[in-house]
């Protein structure tokens, strides 16, 4: 909005500017036109060709400046009203002598029979005047006769009365002159006048003591040039002072005889009147020493006079009925340097004062010149300021847009801290710092790409889910930080990489060679992780598994990272806490064991599972007391010992548990309603069914459909069950024994075996781990047995053996006084109709 205001000024400016400069040049190409050379017009003879002839007379001749001013006024009218003047001069100021009247009698005479014919005279002067009606007759005869600028007022008025003749007197302001001149000089008393005794002198002289009368307490004093002795008027003239006021009438001879022109008066009178100014009447003096006065106007008297003339001649008017005019306006001339060379004061003449020499004068004199290169300098200065203006803008538009372009600069650099700190952030792992996932996959890939030799650990806190539940996610992180902390550490001091790979799982990238398993860097990095944290008052000693894989020319990234990984879950498989270096039978493994899960979990679906019963004999009589349940895949010979941990990692095994819990419950069901008497039957449970908290429920919802008596059952668990999991196996156990159902501990000797949890963990029997039996019931070891069986006992719990193949073997455990026994010696785990057999033989 406010740019197109703009706009439009600019453009209203230069269109101004541009019209300007147009008039500007046609002003100077009419100033130009009107200058050219054209005077001869009056004079030629050959140029009266216009419809009416008009013949101007003057006394003087061309270089008297009063006649050009009447010529200038006359031509105003002539020229657009086509009257052709033409000029004659008697040139009296030089020659005024009979010879001279004569010659310019004959020359005119020749003329106006020779020539066009002439309409009017037009008279300028009063010898002009004199002239004409001298030879009225003989050269005028019946033409019609107009005068102007005639001094002698009633000589004028007489002639007038002839009904061809009219004209204006030239009237000289006296009165208004010397008002004036008293206006400026109060003090002044007298009035000093010079004046001279030719017809004009004369003529002047009437009309000043007319004037006198306007001063009655003036005193005046005359000096008529012509009687007062040359000597005298001098001294006369150079003695006026403060008292006087000094007016020149005129000067055209003095008591001497000598002639005197306009220049040659002037400079006389100058010369002498030095102390007041020189005050006139007459266009005589004005810019050459006289101060001026009130003077008639030539040129308006000129205009005035050519109007009647067109009058007669063009519109028939009657001479007679024009009358004859005594007076015309007059105009103030004074000299602007002789005005403040007296110091006069300008507030004390008229308004309409014209100032010869003044800087307004001047101003008035050149306006006429000046005006076209006034209009053309207006319109550059115009242009000049629109350019400006427009500079301005631009400068303004460039100064704003280098403030925005630095605003830019500004908000880029904001821009770039941000993406250098978003980029930090994107590689960051938020809660410890060091670099995360996506940086250590980048670097990695970067080292794959330029063949750079490395190994990879991949680390994992052991059981730092534990630490989590039981002390709190705060520690939980501090653990973290203070891990991260610690790598940072060893990766400062070799070439390596450290990253937050998941949850509890690092990753390091040792680059540049191979770690080997006795390298000092790795023993460092066992050494510093084993350290013990401290978080607020406890003391954590916390461990990680790590897997190392290397990097060889032709590994993709993701098989190394795999490898690293599997390295990893080996070292967790083995016991954690260690260090494991990949080897491509941990692949093969890996691969057996997604094969088996992948089976268990479609097995599943359609519980595709058969049970297997081994008997467990009493030991003192050899009969079968209870059996077993062993689980099967159907149609399958994967060993549970190899599927069952799997299914624990692949969270199968509630759903195994299940399976094999409902087959067992409804087979004894079955077996019952065969007729078959009721036998104990042993179920397995894994630590992984902890989670299942629904288990003994559903449990005992299968005995109450299937109406089994609880105490039929018994569930084997591990010593480990309580060891990892404290509260969930207490809910267990505590459950199990609400409905009735027994417990037995499995595989006694394996792990911690502490006989001191006996005394508190509520199982009614203890299961001898087969590698007890093959490593102590040998002679000479078989002591330790002995005290276990009897410490047992000691408990009020039954003991049963596994793994029992030979018939020493059970002798001895016999002589050991042991409860049961569980082995191939008797048999092994066979089918539900191979139960059924057994029961018939
Ligand atoms: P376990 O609970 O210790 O089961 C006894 C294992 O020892 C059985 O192997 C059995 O066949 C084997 N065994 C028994 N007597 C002898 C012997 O004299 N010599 C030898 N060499 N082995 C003998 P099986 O059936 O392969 O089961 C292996 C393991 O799988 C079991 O060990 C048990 O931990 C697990 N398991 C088996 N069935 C189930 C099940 O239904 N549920 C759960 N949770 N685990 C099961
Ligand atoms: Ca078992
Ligand atoms: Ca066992």
């Amino acid at each position: 909005m406010k740019r197109s205001i703009v706009n439009v000024i600019n453009i209203i400016f230069t269109l101004i500017a541009g019209i300007g400069f147009i008039i500007g040049i046609s002003f100077l190409t009419i100033l130009f036109i009107r200058n050219a050379p054209e005077s001869t017009q009056y004079v030629s003879s050959k140029k009266l060709l216009g419809e009416k002839n008009v013949l101007y007379i003057g006394s003087y001749d061309a270089g008297y400046s009063v006649v050009n001013w009447q010529l200038e006024g006359i031509n105003e009218i002539f020229i657009p009203n086509k009257v052709t003047l033409s000029i004659d001069y008697m040139d009296m100021r030089y020659f005024d002598t009979p010879e001279n009247e004569n010659n310019f009698y004959n020359s005119i005479s020749y003329k106006l029979k020779t020539g066009k014919k002439i309409d009017a005279i037009i008279i300028g002067d009063d010898p002009a005047l004199s002239f004409a009606i001298k030879y009225r007759n003989e050269l005028f005869d019946n033409i019609p006769l107009f005068f102007m600028g005639i001094n002698d007022v009633f000589y004028a008025r007489e002639v007038a009365k002839d009904p061809l003749i009219t004209g204006v007197a030239e009237k000289f302001y006296i009165v208004d002159t010397l008002n004036t001149a008293f206006e400026l000089n109060p003090k002044a008393t007298k009035i000093a006048a010079l004046y001279d005794g030719t017809l004009t002198g004369i003529g002047l002289k009437q009309q000043l003591l007319l004037a006198k009368n306007a001063f009655p307490e003036k005193k005046l004093i005359e000096l008529n040039a012509s009687s007062i002795p040359l000597e005298e008027l001098k001294r006369n003239l150079s003695e006026f002072g403060d008292d006087t006021v000094f007016i020149y009438l005129n000067l055209n001879e003095d008591s001497e005889g000598n002639i005197y022109n306009l220049a040659k008066a002037t400079d006389f009178v100058t010369k002498y009147v030095k102390n007041i100014p020189i005050f006139t009447v007459g266009p005589v003096g004005i810019g050459n020493g006289f101060l001026g006065g009130k003077i008639y106007n030539y040129k308006e008297s000129g205009i005035f006079i050519a109007k009647q003339v067109v009058d007669v001649l063009k519109n028939g008017k009657d001479v007679s009925s024009i009358s004859f005019k005594d007076s015309f306006d007059g105009n103030y001339f004074f000299d602007w340097n002789v005005f403040n060379k007296f110091g006069l004061d300008k507030n004390k003449i008229p308004e309409d004062v014209s100032f010869l020499n003044s800087p307004t004068k001047y101003w008035e004199l050149y306006f006429e010149v000046l005006k076209p290169f006034i209009i053309i300098s207006i319109s550059i200065l115009l242009l000049l300021l629109v350019a400006f203006y427009n500079f301005i803008m631009v400068r303004k538009n460039e100064i704003l847009l280098s403030i925005r372009n630095s605003e830019i600069d500004e908000k880029n650099k904001t821009l770039h801290d941000n993406e250098a700190k978003f980029r930090y952030m994107s590689e960051r792992d938020y809660l410890t710092s060091i670099p995360n996932r996506m940086s250590a996959i980048v670097q990695i890939k970067s080292n794959v790409k330029k063949n750079i030799p490395m190994s990879i650990l991949l680390l994992d806190i052991d059981n730092f889910k534990n630490i989590n539940d039981y002390y709190t996610h705060s520690c939980g992180d501090f653990v973290l930080q203070d891990f991260s902390r610690r790598l940072e550490l060893i990766t400062s001091k070799m070439d390596a990489f450290v990253a937050r790979y998941g949850g509890d799982e690092f990753l390091l990238i040792y680059q540049g060679k191979y770690l080997s398993e006795d390298s000092e860097d790795l023993a460092t990095i066992k050494y510093i992780m084993n350290q013990p944290i401290f978080y607020e008052n406890l003391k954590l000693d916390v461990t990680a598994s790590c897997g190392i894989a290397h990097f060889t020319p032709g590994l993709t990234f993701d098989e190394i990272v795999s490898n690293a990984d599997i390295a990893m879950y080996e070292a967790k498989r083995l016991g954690k806490n260690r260090r494991v270096f990949y080897d491509s039978e941990m692949k093969s493994r890996i691969i057996e064991k997604n094969r088996i899960s992948e089976i268990l979990e479609e097995k599943c679906k359609n519980k595709e599972f058969t049970v297997l019963y081994q008997p467990q004999v009493d030991c003192l009589t050899g009969k079968i007391r209870s059996y077993e349940a062993l689980v099967r895949i159907e149609n399958l010979t994967i060993s549970p010992a190899k599927f069952i941990p799997i299914a624990e990692e692949g969270g199968f095994i509630t759903k195994v548990g299940r399976i094999v819990t409902e087959k067992v419950i409804m087979q004894m069901a079955q077996w019952r309603d065969k007729g078959l008497p009721m036998k104990k039957i042993a179920i397995n449970y894994s630590n992984g069914q902890l989670v299942d908290s629904e288990y003994v429920k559903y449990l005992k919802a299968l005995l109450d459909k299937y109406q089994i008596p609880p105490e039929f059952v018994e569930v084997e668990i591990t010593e480990s069950l309580f060891l990892d999991n404290d509260i969930l196996s207490k809910r267990l156990f505590n459950s199990l024994n609400e409905i009735g159902v027994r417990l037995a501990l499995d595989d006694f000797g394996t792990g911690y075996s502490s006989l001191s949890y006996l005394t508190y963990l509520p199982v009614k029997k203890v299961k001898i781990d087969k590698s007890l039996v093959d490593n102590y019931l040998i002679e000479g070891k078989d002591s330790f047995i002995k005290n276990i069986v009897r410490l047992v006992h000691d408990l009020g719990l039954e003991l049963t053996v596994e793994g029992v193949e030979q018939k020493w073997q059970y002798d001895k455990l016999k002589k050991l006084h042991c409860d049961f026994i569980q082995g191939y010696y008797f048999s092994k785990p066979i089918t539900a109709s191979e139960v059924e057999k057994n029961y018939l033989s």
